[in-house]
């Protein structure tokens, strides 16, 4: 084990001793993953195998849900913050048969099985090709977020060229290169198949995957209407989901993506659909290629929520409040 191996081992160590104090475990949990073929020595690049163990594990142990079902049981608890017509517009739009007084409570009494919801962000040709048929065969519904931009254009990499130039492609299996293509993207085919399949629910992530909070009101709208009106040409219709191209946002850019979307996902943030019931405000929980499945199950069950800022603090990060469990409402 290399002394950096070690070393991340030992701050996700000490985030499971500090979430020992007073800990909850959540009842529904938005997964977020990027690349499954460990090919580039990136957090984002889990290699398949340990994939594959952690989707076994996920079916053995958890409900795996859809998206719109967690929206729907979100939607089915009160949450003042929502203004009641568009929680009815959300409601409407939802498919029928989650909605009780409050089902958390529900899915307390029913011995709270932990409910999973699997995303992955960028529209990397691997989820076609590996991830799919892997979740096909252990029935497991999920969702892909897709910059449009970069299925048009495939050098239009969503990975920032500055991250790549710093990866060591010597090793690169180079089935996922391409010359100047580092990584490819699912083709509008591809997309069409996963669209018309049940199990996986096809979003918005942005036409250029630019950071909205560094795009003015006026491109940001246009942004929206590009990704939009290239999945209505390709896939018939326009997306209702969609998530923050690299978790970048502001109030502005929300109240933005409010007026196009059913839903809007982050990334991170520490909290969990338990505590979180604005729809406009997923939380997602990235999982990492140094997550192996064994820190996987403490990943999941909220236990590495201080990793991110105990790792900050080992850089020399300015030190920064510890995360809450509970997410601010
Ligand atoms: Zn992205």
């Amino acid at each position: 084990m290399s002394l950096k191996s070690w070393l991340r081992s030992c701050v996700k160590g000490l985030s499971v001793l500090m979430t020992s104090v007073n800990y909850t475990r959540p009842d529904v949990v938005v997964l977020n993953y990027h690349r499954v073929t460990g090919n580039l020595a990136l957090e984002l690049d889990i290699p398949f195998a340990d994939f594959s163990a952690q989707m076994h594990w996920l079916a053995a142990n958890t409900e795996v849900i859809s998206l719109e079902q967690a929206l729907h049981l979100a939607a089915g608890k009160s949450d003042p913050r929502q203004p009641k017509d568009a929680k009815a517009e959300l409601l409407d739009e939802l498919p029928g048969g989650w909605i009780s007084e409050d089902p958390f409570a529900n899915a307390r009494r029913e011995n709270r099985r932990l409910k999973v919801v699997l995303t992955f962000d960028d529209g990397y040709e691997d989820f076609y090709l590996l991830a799919w048929p892997l979740l096909k065969a252990l029935d497991l519904p999920s969702t892909v977020y897709i910059p449009t931009e970069f299925i048009q254009c495939p050098d239009q990499t969503p990975v920032s060229r500055g991250l790549l130039a710093k990866v060591n492609l010597s090793g690169v299996d180079h089935s996922a290169v391409n010359g100047d293509q580092v990584l490819r993207p699912m083709s509008w085919a591809m997309l069409k198949l996963l669209q018309q399949s049940t199990d996986v629910t096809v979003a918005a992530h942005s036409h250029t995957h630019k950071e909205y909070p560094s795009l003015l009101a006026k491109d940001v709208v246009r942004d929206i209407d590009q990704a939009g009106d290239l999945f209505e040409t390709y896939l018939g219709c326009r997306p209702k989901h969609f998530s923050y191209p690299r978790g970048a946002w502001n109030l502005s850019c929300e109240k933005l993506v409010r007026q196009y979307y059913a839903s809007v996902a982050l990334v991170g943030g520490g909290g969990f659909l338990t505590d979180c019931l604005d729809p406009f405000r997923l939380p997602r929980v990235p999982v990492l290629r140094s997550d192996g499945l064994a820190w996987f199950r403490y990943r999941l069950m909220g236990r590495l929520v201080y990793e991110e800022k105990l790792a900050g603090l080992l850089k020399r990060r300015p030190v920064v409040p510890p995360v809450n469990l509970q997410i601010t409402k």
